[in-house]
């Protein structure tokens, strides 16, 4: 009998990880889509707000071409704001050049954005999200500067910049 018991929870136990590491984003997603009401719009409503490229950027998780962007060489003060809903994400003075050709960020405004994993290059790569609409923004990466330490790797695209 014990010999049976340690040999179920041997099995069980790592199928257990692995599904809670596969449902866990996922339930990050759901629980801001139905926060967030106002900005659960259909597929034709987003298709509508948006130009065809940020719609990709957005709502279908692509990424623009590196060194694209005009936002990439914007040293400007002021703040980036999401394109799908205008949330402000990033303030001008958190921003640095990578060199990686898109505009990158050391900190995003506070609840602004949510992360989850992605595994579109089958290495696992953290994806953030406007916390108020769910537009996919672009990559955070641990090899930024100082203080933080992070790198927002974010798509032009999905960001309306205003200078103050
Ligand atoms: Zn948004």
């Amino acid at each position: 009998m014990n010999q049976f018991l340690s040999r179920r929870s041997f099995i069980l136990i790592p199928i257990m990880s692995i599904l809670k590491f596969i449902l866990k984003p996922q339930k990050a997603l759901a629980s801001f889509a139905v926060s967030k009401k106002e900005w659960t719009l259909s597929k034709e409503e987003w298709k509508k707000k948006l130009t065809p490229e940020s719609y990709y950027i957005l709502r279908e998780e692509g990424t623009e071409r590196a060194f694209s962007s005009p936002l990439n060489n914007e040293k400007r003060k002021g703040i980036f704001y999401c394109v799908g809903c205008n949330q402000p994400l990033f303030k001008s003075d958190t921003k640095f050049d990578s060199g990686t050709g898109w505009p990158s960020f050391w900190d995003s405004i506070q609840g602004s954005v949510e992360t989850k994993v992605d595994f579109k290059l089958i290495v696992p790569r953290t994806e953030y999200h406007c916390s108020r609409c769910g537009g996919h923004q672009g990559h955070v990466f641990n090899d930024g500067p100082l203080p933080t330490g992070k790198r927002y790797c974010n798509n032009g695209l999905a960001l309306n910049f205003i200078a103050e």
